[in-house]
Formats: structure tokens, sequence, C-alpha cells
């Protein structure tokens, strides 16, 4: 019985969460053991370089010494309190000093929970209840968020969610990304009525499709406009694009409300909330939004996070982009040799590949704008790539709609290995 036959006996789908399935590439999903650095081992003690990066999270690489020992001496001192811990006011103080909008910040568990209470803040501030979001944005799976949610979704070839009530999904309103003229007829449509616009500071869920220059300004002011706030989602993209996130690297708007996470856990669970303080004041005990959570600003947690932030220098940066642009560019040059069509989505450090040519495929760029776009890729060319890589011993996302995660801790020799492997993968695309 192999371990994914195991798994599936009590597990369903034998995943605890679809994105590691290999049902977008075939096969079954490795079962990794370790982790140190650039690289993963499985439980065949075969190692991978590794460009998954816990979907995020490990930015200075796996189980760094220094954040590993923080958490270490956290746990020492005890796991769980259910009290105040200086170890908060020190990670939500370090998420500040770097994004001045963040002006209070309120410490959760997972980026799910971090956009479903900023909707229920924005709400309950605004006295409205539908949102605005985009096709093919993730913000997690809470109920309202499930519709048209991108990569997770996608690959399953699911348009949403069974389970989610029709009287849920109809607060709220999914226009495409992009598409200004789409934000301004939602609020004409329903004037009054809408609380807030949510989007991803940059996409990177439908694969990477950055916003066009002026997007996110563009729907601040007019969210404004319309008395309704601006959240933007920084779960993944917040610490890790820069010290500052995707609104550091873009400059130019201001959210009412950002949500946090991957990153500002260093690999264990936590994400934030944070924001204008007369918005973030709505939140129970300080005002009439409730939310709350046994593990909340967990000790542990909190060390991971706060250890990873004060880690994350220029330094660290500057190596994350340098070999975000070299492995983007191999790759690039690498399907280019074998004559396959594709697009490099960037948004920062961030990257991922659309298979197809704007002849092809229908775009409105280079490379998709839309999750309309994003479907209409060559997607099928992804799996063979995938499984080259694989037996070549590079670990990539299992589905075409992700973005590669890269870390400072990806050297030279992690990065040779990867080059070295893509003419074989671009052959096995071409096919
Ligand atoms: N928002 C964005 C932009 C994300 O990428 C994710 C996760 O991938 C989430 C929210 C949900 O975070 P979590 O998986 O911690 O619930």
């Amino acid at each position: 019985m192999t371990l994914f036959d195991r798994a599936a006996a009590v597990i369903p789908g034998g995943v605890n969460s679809p994105v590691r399935a290999f049902n977008g590439v075939g096969g079954d999903p490795l079962f990794l053991v370790s982790a140190s650095g650039p690289r993963v081992t499985d439980s065949a003690g075969r190692e991978y370089v590794d460009l998954v990066g816990s979907w995020g999270p490990a930015l200075l690489g796996h189980a760094h010494p220094e954040v590993v020992a923080a958490v270490q001496e956290a746990a020492a001192r005890g796991l769980s309190f259910g009290a105040p811990t200086p170890g908060e006011i020190e990670l939500a103080e370090l998420i500040r000093e770097r994004v001045g909008v963040a002006e209070l910040v309120r410490l959760v568990s997972t980026g799910t929970e971090a956009t479903m209470t900023a909707l229920r803040v924005a709400r309950g501030f605004t006295g409205r209840d539908l949102i605005i979001k985009f096709a093919g944005h993730y913000h997690g799976h809470s109920d309202g968020l499930l519709a048209e949610a991108g990569s997770g979704v996608a690959t399953l070839s699911l348009p949403g969610s069974a389970g989610v009530p029709a009287a849920f999904a109809a607060q709220t309103i999914v226009i495409g990304y992009n598409d200004l003229d789409a934000v301004r007829a939602a609020f004409a449509a329903h004037p009054g009525r809408i609380a807030a616009v949510i989007t991803e500071a940059a996409a990177a869920n439908m694969g990477v499709v950055a916003p066009n220059p002026g997007f996110n300004a563009a729907v601040a002011e007019i969210a404004h406009a319309e008395g309704a706030l601006f959240i933007a989602d920084e779960v993944l993209t917040g610490f890790r694009v820069g010290p500052a996130g995707w609104w550091g690297l873009e400059g130019g708007w201001t959210p009412d409300l950002l949500t946090f996470g991957k990153v500002i856990g260093g690999g264990l669970p936590v994400a934030a909330l944070a924001g204008r303080a007369d918005v973030m004041r709505m939140l129970a005990p300080a005002g009439p939004v409730y939310q709350a959570g046994t593990l909340s600003g967990n000790p542990v947690a909190v060390a991971a996070g706060a250890a990873t932030l004060r880690l994350a220098d220029g330094g660290v940066y500057a190596r994350v982009d340098a070999a975000a642009d070299t492995i983007a560019e191999a790759v690039r040059a690498a399907l280019a040799a074998e004559g396959v069509p594709v697009a490099v989505q960037r948004a920062g450090n961030l990257f991922s590949f659309a298979f197809g040519s704007p002849g092809e495929c229908g775009w409105s760029g280079p490379g998709p704008r839309t999750y309309d776009e994003v479907k209409a890729a060559q997607a099928w060319r992804y799996p063979p790539f995938f499984h080259a890589m694989l037996d070549a011993g590079v670990n990539l996302p299992p589905s075409a709609f992700e973005a590669w995660f890269v870390s400072a801790a990806h050297d030279d020799a992690a990065v040779e290995q990867i080059l070295a492997a893509l003419p074989a993968a671009a052959r096995a695309a071409a096919a």
C-alpha cells in the first residue's frame, strides 16, 4: 500500500488541501518528510529543488536556522496561553513598521479568516451587504468568496463550490479583472449597496496576472467616491514581492483594509487583517464586529513570523528577485528553443507561465489579463513539462494556474539544477 493509498483511505482525496493533489498533472502527490533551504525530501529519500515553497511562506527557504531556533525557544516557554503575549505585539509592530497604512493589526491563523473577517468589518463599517470581487482571484474558502476563485477550483474545473447557499453567493458581485468599466458598472447597478471591493493586490492565483498600471489606484478611487472600502488582499504578495508587499512596490493607492498571511507566519499558521484605525476599531472588543480565535496570535507561530520578518532584509529581496529573473528567463528561452509559445507572467518576483500566444488564445495583452484569458491558455502543455521537471528533481506547483515560489535560499547550485532540467521539460511541452 502506498502512502497515497493510505492517505486516501482516511483523508478525502488523500490530501488536506486540494491544491496538493496531482489532479491537474496526473499521478500521486509526493509525500514530503523534510525540507531545508531550497530543497525538500520525499518519503523515498529523494531530494528535489523546491519551487512550491509551502505555497508562499518559505521566503527565506525551508527551516531557516534562526526561525527554527525562535520556534524552539518559544515552544519551550509554552505552546499556547489563551492570553495576550508580548510576541503578538512585536509581530504587529513589525507589520506596521513596513506597511504604514496598517495602522492597527488583528492576528488570525489563516488567510481565509483574514479575508472573511475583513469583509465582515467592511460590512459593519459601511452598513452595506454587497462585495465586489474579481474573477480568478482567490481569497480563501469562505462561502461568499468562492465564486470564480482561481487556481484550486480551476485545476479541478469547478465553477465554484457546492454547498454555498445561493443567498450567500448573491452577496458577491464577480466581475472581470483589469476592467475598470465593470467596476463602475457594478457600482452604478447597486447604488449605496456595495460595502467593499476586494482584490488580490497583484493576482497570483490564476497564474500571475499583474494589475494594469493604475488599476489598483483607480479601483480605490472609485470605491471611495461611492462610500465603499478598498480591501487589498496581500496574503500572497505581502512581504514577498518586497519589504512592504505589492502596496510598497507599486505605490500610489491607499487601501482601507489589507490582509496578510503566508510570509508573516514563516511557515506556521499566522495571518492578519490590518488597516485604517477607525475601520479596524470596529472589531470586538473595541467595536461591534465579532471575531475570535482560540489560537489567534499563537506564541510559537508569532515567534516564527517575527523571526522571518526580522530576517527579510534588502539582501533577501535582492536574492529572491535575482533568482526569479534568472529562472523565468531560462524557462522562456528553453521553451522558445523548442518552438513552444509561452507568455511569462510577472508581478515583481512572482512569476508563472501561460502557454500559448495572443493570436492563438485571444489574449488582450502579450499574456492573459483576465481569468477568461487565462482559461484560454494551452494548459495541456503543463503536465508533461511538470513531470519532466519532477523526474529531473525539480518540484513545481502541480497546476498550470499557480505561481512559482522562489526563496532567498535558492543559491547557484539550486538554480543550476533547475536550468539543467529545462531543455528536456521544454521538449516534453512541445510534444
Ligand atoms: N488570499 C490569497 C491571495 C491567497 O493566495 C490565499 C491562499 O493561497 C488566501 C487568501 C487564503 O489563505 P489560507 O490558505 O491561509 O487560508
